[in-house]
């Protein structure tokens, strides 16, 4: 495993102090990065062309007519979108005592959760929000998460009949409550739905997801995933820890017998400390990672059928179509705060749900306040204003715009400050070198949707 040091040019291959491309070793057998970090622009070369490569030619070339409109787009990315969605957690209960969660205990023993008229209003008031800024063939998307949003069933169910013209829904549930009704309830309305499981038996996935009395909640996950089946609008969350990294792969086998269309492979987010008891190492995380994705890429190979893992597809978008990305964690500022933001069950707002066990980032309230001033809240701005070129080491790093270094919760929580980094800066420097392997190998659109990159226009294409 290479990376004992942030991902800076790579040593053993010569720096020319003209050119802007670095180079960036991907352990390729034949092929090498060169990189221009600010604006993400990337070429693949052969490692024996490389110094004439770095001197001039086509891809400088085009590098140097284009770096104007890769600039203005990364800096749009970065600087200039407005929120399109919120997380919407209308309770602050669960009836789960998951080992990482990032919402306090007490909460979710015995916290408050909004009643239907509130669930109305709160959707009312964002539904006003939204619309002032957004184009009217576009709809903004709610996320109903949590805690456990399917124990307020009744008042999130009356929101999605109501405003389900006005929003796209989707709703994160530990699937111990959805049932034949509510699944076609979600599914009739076109809902997005979420689950999580973190391991293929119940032996390994209710070591860390488990009832409060113990009890592990693997078959009610199944049941749930079988009653799914067939649905194209919904996802599985396996949140990678000590207890599940040696079974990552036959994770993927489970998820793709039962055709699961797309699963995400999260690392956990540290934030509190109970996530920290059951962090895996950045090394051990990589390689159980891409164990489990060169299987999902046999699999595909055996039956014709893709099992996406999302979060990783979102990183090839990322070094493939940098606004095309679709989840917001990968690039700096992240999106908490200006792409989305997270209402807590009081009306308080959050720049996301990772810090809605942080007080000290309540930016204001739905209920009391303009969303435009909570926004621009210094809660807010502490966030929306963390970027890798303040941060040591991201401020070099070659892939700086391809990991964004996740997670602010994380580096301010357990690392000291916004300028620190999150947790898994290994981890994410050796998803781009498999990125780009891929890339080099011409294998990557195996690992993405098809029609990925429907609406997107081709910037650059060289070689
Ligand atoms: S990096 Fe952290 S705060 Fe930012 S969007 Fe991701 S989980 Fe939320
Ligand atoms: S956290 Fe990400 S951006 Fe920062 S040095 Fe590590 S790989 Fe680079």
């Amino acid at each position: 495993m290479t990376g004992l040091v942030p991902p800076q040019p790579s040593e053993g291959f010569e720096r020319s102090p003209l050119s802007p491309l670095q180079p960036f070793d991907i352990d390729h057998p034949t092929h090498i990065a060169l990189i221009e970090p600010d604006t993400a622009f990337w070429g693949l070369v052969h490692k024996d062309r490389l110094v004439e490569t770095m001197a001039g030619g086509e891809l400088l070339d085009t590098y140097r007519a284009k770096a104007q409109v890769f600039a203005a787009e990364m800096d749009m990315l970065r600087f200039h979108l407005k929120p399109s969605a919120v997380y919407f957690n209308p309770t602050e209960r669960c009836n789960l005592n998951c080992s990482y969660c990032y919402i306090p205990e007490q909460m979710r023993r015995g916290g408050d959760q909004m009643d239907k008229a509130t669930v109305l209003d709160a959707l009312e008031r964002l539904h006003g929000y939204f619309r002032s800024h957004m184009p009217e063939d576009r709809l903004p998307q709610v996320i109903f998460h949590g805690a456990e949003p399917l124990l307020a069933r009744q008042a999130i169910f009356a929101g999605i009949e109501a405003y389900g013209d006005r929003f796209r829904f989707g709703v994160q549930t530990n699937a111990t409550l959805l049932d034949e009704d509510a699944v076609s309830f979600l599914t009739s309305h076109g809902v997005g739905i979420g689950l999580s499981l973190d391991g293929p038996t119940p032996e390994v996935s209710d070591r860390t997801r488990r009832r409060w009395n113990g009890d592990g909640v693997f078959d009610h996950v199944v049941r749930a995933i079988d009653r799914l089946d067939g649905y194209p609008g919904y996802n599985v969350i396996c949140t990678m820890t000590t207890q599940n990294l040696p079974y990552l792969t036959d994770m993927v086998e489970f998820f793709h017998a039962r055709r699961v269309p797309a699963c995400m492979l999260n690392v956990t987010r540290c934030t509190l400390p109970g996530a920290r008891m059951v962090n895996g190492d950045d090394d051990d995380v990589a390689t159980a990672f891409i164990a489990a994705l060169e299987r999902t890429h046999q699999l595909y190979l055996e039956t014709g059928r893709k099992l996406v893992v999302a979060n990783f597809a979102n990183i090839l978008i990322a070094i493939l179509a940098p606004t095309a990305r679709r989840l917001m964690c990968d690039i700096s500022p992240c999106g908490g705060g200006r792409s989305f933001f997270a209402l807590a069950t009081n009306g308080d707002l959050f720049p996301c749900s990772e810090f809605i066990g942080v007080p000290e980032f309540n930016g204001g309230n739905l209920f009391t306040q303009p969303i435009e001033e909570v926004l621009d809240s210094a809660p807010f701005r502490l966030v929306t204003g963390r970027k890798v070129e303040d941060i040591e080491g991201c401020d070099t790093c070659v892939i700086r715009h391809f990991c964004g270094s996740p997670c602010p919760a994380e580096a301010h929580e357990m690392n000291g400050g916004m300028k620190q980094k999150g947790a898994f800066c290994r981890f994410y420097e050796e998803q781009v070198r498999y990125a780009l392997r891929l890339i080099a190998d011409g294998r990557h659109e195996d690992f993405l949707w098809d029609g990925w990159d429907a609406g997107t226009e081709v910037a650059c294409a060289i070689g």
